[in-house]
């Protein structure tokens, strides 16, 4: 690619989110983005888990953890990877915090086929978080009191205790 094909490439990432043409590109690759990582934007990597710049960013500084295999959900992460991945959360906040000035940061995962709309390999997005207007939350009209709320996980009790046991048993396993 010529330079200013490059650099014209850059600035339609850069600019995607506000021109709505993110929608029209995610639409046509057919693959696992995360499974095919590339490697002019990773910024840091340690046991199977990668540091790297989103493609797509929300606001400059924005970033991703992603585990080199393509797991689904947390549980499937080895303590390693997970140990891991919490050492480049503590990396990107101080990276965001030295390199853009922000003191904040958000982090977003979304877990489930229906919250996973676009990729299902298993990513958190470290957000540089300097005014709330980035993440506007639609907060829902509550049907319950927080102690009604409380009340009825409490009442699944038994069934938290069992999760809690087979997450130990299925997850938990130091030989993985
Ligand atoms: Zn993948």
């Amino acid at each position: 690619m010529t330079d200013k094909a490059t650099s014209d490439k850059q600035i339609m990432y850069r600019d995607a989110r506000t021109t709505g043409k993110y929608d029209d590109i995610w639409q046509s690759t057919g693959k696992c983005v995360f499974c095919d990582l590339r490697d002019k934007y990773v910024i840091y990597e340690e046991n199977g888990v990668v540091l790297t710049i989103v493609l797509f960013a929300y606001i400059d500084g924005h970033c991703m953890i992603i585990p080199r295999r393509h797991v689904r959900s947390v549980k499937e992460l080895t303590p390693v990877e997970w140990e891991t991945m919490r050492k480049m959360m503590y990396i990107a906040k101080k990276m965001i915090r030295e390199i853009y000035g922000i003191k904040g940061m958000q982090i977003v995962q979304k877990d489930g086929a229906e919250a996973q709309s676009t990729v299902d390999h298993l990513h958190f997005h470290c957000i540089p978080f300097d005014e709330p207007d980035l993440n506007v939350w639609n907060y829902r009209q509550l049907k319950n009191t927080p102690i009604e709320n409380t009340e009825l996980y409490r009442s699944k009790i038994t069934d938290i205790e069992k999760l809690a046991k087979r997450f130990s048993r299925k997850y938990q396993d130091e030989s993985r």
